[in-house]
């Protein structure tokens, strides 16, 4: 986690101060000017995804918690148990930065190159053209087949040494967990988000993705730096 100095303007002193004036926002995973936000153009969309609005983000981790409970249901004695989640298998991760303050919550950002499906050996199937992993032409989501993974970790790695590291393998089979499943379409950390922080974004796949370090050097820069100082990237 990177280390930041100085002494920082309080969260709350940087929100109203900074980013609004900057002409830049700062959305989950990936930077994008304001005038690029609706990328359609009112065609079809071709990706979907979840972004932040880091002026928003409080780092609460509201969004765990539900996300956990909308795609980990625990099932006791054949009764699935409403409301209970587990954080710690939740598709969006809450990465947390203290000096200065900076939270980014951290997701699969369904990038359109795919890198983690580029890696992934397993053949196309002749029928549907999908690899192991795949965009889910429904949801537009990033999936993996369970049937066809032989869990190589090839897509895991992918996605931590070119984009966000969301991926984690499960211990015994190998398999890619932790992909955002974009809840069949509703979202549940977006619908339950307290700070309206997150929105479902659909576009034709002009937005890129960052990783939680450089998203966070950036945002310290721009809240708390104020372009006075040169921060790593
Ligand atoms: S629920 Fe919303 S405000 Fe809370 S950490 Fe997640 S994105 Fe940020
Ligand atoms: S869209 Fe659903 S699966 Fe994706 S991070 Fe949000 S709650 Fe989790
Ligand atoms: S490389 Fe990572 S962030 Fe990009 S689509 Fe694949 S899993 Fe998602």
């Amino acid at each position: 986690m990177p280390e930041f100095s100085k002494n920082p303007l309080s969260r709350r002193e940087f929100v109203k101060s900074a980013l609004i004036g900057s002409g830049t926002l700062a959305f989950g995973g990936f930077l994008v000017k304001a005038e690029e936000r609706q990328e359609t153009g009112g065609g079809k969309p071709r990706y979907s995804l979840v972004i932040v609005d880091y002026n928003k983000c409080t780092g609460c981790r509201t969004c765990e918690a539900v996300c956990s409970q909308a795609n980990e249901r625990v099932i006791i004695d054949g009764e699935e148990l409403l409301g209970l989640g587990n954080p710690a298998e939740a598709r969006v991760k809450v990465v947390s930065y203290n000096f200065p303050p900076v939270d980014v919550p951290n997701r699969c950002l369904e990038c359109p190159d795919a890198p983690c499906i580029e890696a992934c050996p397993v053949s196309p199937d002749p029928n549907t053209g999908r690899k192991a992993l795949y965009r889910d032409e429904k949801t537009l989501a990033i999936k993996n087949d369970p049937e066809r993974c032989i869990g190589c970790g090839n897509c895991a790695r992918a996605c931590e040494e070119k984009r966000v590291g969301i991926i984690k393998q499960d211990k015994k089979t190998g398999r890619p967990t932790t992909l955002c499943t974009l809840c069949e379409g509703d979202p549940q950390c977006v619908r339950y988000c307290p700070y309206d922080a997150l929105t479902h974004f659909t576009g034709d796949g002009r937005h890129f993705a960052l990783s939680p370090d450089k998203i966070a050097k950036r945002l310290a820069e721009l809240w708390y730096y104020s372009g006075n100082r040169e921060m790593g990237r």
